[in-house]
């Protein structure tokens, strides 16, 4: 077979057993890898609870990784998500997935829960369940550097290990599994972390098809101004989005009370690059090199985290946001949710955390004291607990990132249906209503948003399945990685065909979120967005959204989609229908 191993490590941490199993190849070739092999996977535990020792943790690689197609050297992370208990999916970039396809294999499927701490090792054809006692209650970067020597390590810090309800699995590298918190359900196990080592290759079934792709879709970043322009994600990295989201009046600042923030120029793009020496780093093999660090080596945070860290605490302190993130990246907390879970906490008692406050407050969130013990839980439950429920910018309790809805309506479409609750990676309808790619919309308009959401998340499922860099669709489409991906495996893929294997990947996760109680009540946009205005800056009126057309769209999108006006499914046997 090319492309693909056809193998999962099955490991069972209540026995202490690694056992090497077949994927079916139909399987593969339906679900391709990454998320949707991963959400696939999870057919028969879904509705285990997210702590439940045999809810399944999955690491999934797609059949691109290990070769040396453009941003595919990625994984997905799959399970159910403590803080949304939706389904859940990450994808993150890294050595990890090239070596753990090196070691022969597409998916470490671990479930169980380990008496004593321990680490997995994976080496080649061999893996074993180590004692990890010693490392327990570390730091991230010191758990890494004590596995030096294992090849490529996957580790939680304290905020995993301590249950934190939005608790990253952190790569080695310095990416992460981030958002619905499966940092606590690696915890929840035990499992202080993973390390592997793996030589082998990947076969191409056709070189010369290969070559003929992969320089298309280099062609295409090239052509790219998001990618490769002068002021382009390469140059300045996710951050380069900081002037332009202020420009457009929708930088979410002070817990979304307004959009507009007036100090943010100082965590511009330009200004990191200034102020911090940032200097291009990335996943590995990726020629985009988006990520960015410091003279020393330190990650720099992301344009979410910067809004976050600034904007949405009223922090104007390019150093300040630079410690908070890395701080995150120790303990092992998501930045996002972690700074939005402030911003509400700060909103609900009259007073956002200074700098040396939000140092303080997120080591309380990871070993769970003071006021971390509430806070580690989440904006939701934070509010609800102040008695203020109206304060968390959340949706299925995931914290909404830096992209206000009420400055680009395709956005709160795009929210309310994500599978995983509050998020801007199913859907991206920025880019076309900011970034005017492939063609510019009205970005202040709902009318044909529901078909455009819908075919994004059909493309993006197939894009976290395959597995690669949505970056990467700055530039390319789903053409140049179908050829990719044809030439690879042998099997041919056309932009159409990964589409429906998407929407397969899409409706799977919502009848589970279904089976679970999730319905169009759970669709909803935070009640501010409805009721105030955004801005506060001068220029572009941010009026608060028209809640009747807002529904009569997610009512279009649920009949596009298929599903009942309650936006739940008629058909109860779907899965059954599938492979
Ligand atoms: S574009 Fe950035 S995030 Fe995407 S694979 Fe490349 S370096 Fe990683």
């Amino acid at each position: 077979m090319y492309g693909w191993t056809g193998k999962l490590l099955h490991v069972d941490l209540t026995s202490g057993t690694c056992e090497r199993r077949e994927i079916p190849t139909e399987i593969l070739h339906a679900y391709l890898g990454g998320r949707g092999l991963g959400v696939r996977l999870m057919r028969d535990y879904f509705r285990l609870d997210p702590f439940d020792p045999q809810m399944p943790l999955i690491f999934a690689v797609g059949p691109l990784c290990g070769t040396n197609s453009p941003t595919a050297a990625r994984l997905a992370c799959v399970s159910r998500s403590p803080l949304t208990g939706t389904i859940y999916d990450c994808s993150a970039g890294g050595r990890f997935a090239w070596r753990l396809k090196g070691a022969g294999l597409d998916v470490v499927f671990v479930t169980g829960k380990s008496a004593t701490p321990v680490v997995l090792a994976i080496d080649g054809d061999r893996a074993e369940i180590l004692a990890a006692g010693e490392l327990w209650g570390k730091g991230v970067k010191e758990t890494v550097a004590a596995l030096k020597g294992r090849g490529s390590v996957t580790a939680i810090g304290p905020a995993g290990e301590n249950g934190v309800l939005f608790a990253n699995i952190m790569m080695g590298e310095g990416n992460s599994i981030g958002r619905g918190g499966l940092g606590a359900v690696m915890g929840g196990k035990l499992l202080k972390a993973v390390t592997v080592q793996g030589e082998g290759v990947t076969g191409v079934a056709d070189r010369e098809r290969f070559d003929a792709a992969r320089a298309d879709v280099m062609r295409l970043f090239r052509a790219s101004p998001v990618i490769f322009g002068e002021l382009g994600i390469a140059e300045y990295g996710t951050p380069a989005l900081v002037d332009l989201m202020a420009q457009r009046r929708m930088a979410p600042t002070e817990n979304f009370k307004s959009t507009f923030f007036a100090q943010s120029a100082n965590y511009s793009g330009p200004a990191i690059r200034k102020e911090c020496g940032a200097k291009k780093e990335g996943c590995y093999g990726c020629p985009i090199q988006c990520k960015k660090a410091s003279a020393k080596g330190e990650p720099l945070p992301e344009y979410e985290t910067v809004n976050h860290f600034g904007a949405l605490n009223g922090i104007s302190d390019l150093h300040a946001i630079v410690r908070a993130n890395t701080l995150c990246n120790e303990l092992g907390l998501d930045t996002i949710s972690a700074a939005a879970t402030l911003s509400a906490f700060g909103e609900a008692r009259g007073r956002f955390p200074d700098p040396v406050e939000v140092d303080r407050l997120l080591t309380d969130m990871a070993f769970r004291r003071g006021d971390g013990e509430l806070l580690c839980q989440g904006s939701r439950r934070v509010a609800e607990a102040l008695g203020k429920p109206g304060l968390s910018m959340s949706v299925k309790s995931l914290e909404l990132p830096a992209y206000d809805p009420r400055g680009a309506y395709g956005m709160a479409l795009a929210y309310v249906t994500s599978n995983r609750g509050g998020c801007h990676l199913r859907a991206y309808p920025i880019s076309h209503e900011i970034l005017r790619k492939p063609v510019p919309t009205d970005r202040f308009s709902f009318s044909g948003k529901a078909r455009i959401i819908k075919i994004a998340e059909d493309v993006n499922a197939a894009v976290d399945s395959l597995v690669a860099c949505k970056f990467a669709f700055f530039g390319a489409t789903l053409e140049e990685y179908g050829e990719l991906l044809s030439a690879v495996t042998g099997v041919e893929y056309g932009p159409e065909s990964l589409k429906a294997i998407g929407e397969r990947i899409y409706l799977t996760e919502r009848f589970y979120n279904c089976a679970n109680g999730f319905s169009m009540k759970d669709d909803l946009l935070p009640e501010r967005f409805y009721s105030e205005p955004g801005s506060a800056g001068e220029g572009i009126e941010i009026p608060p959204l028209d809640r009747a057309r807002f529904q009569e769209e997610l009512q279009k999108y649920y009949r596009i989609r298929g599903l009942s006006p309650d936006g739940t499914f008629d058909d109860a046997s779907l899965l059954e229908k599938l492979p």
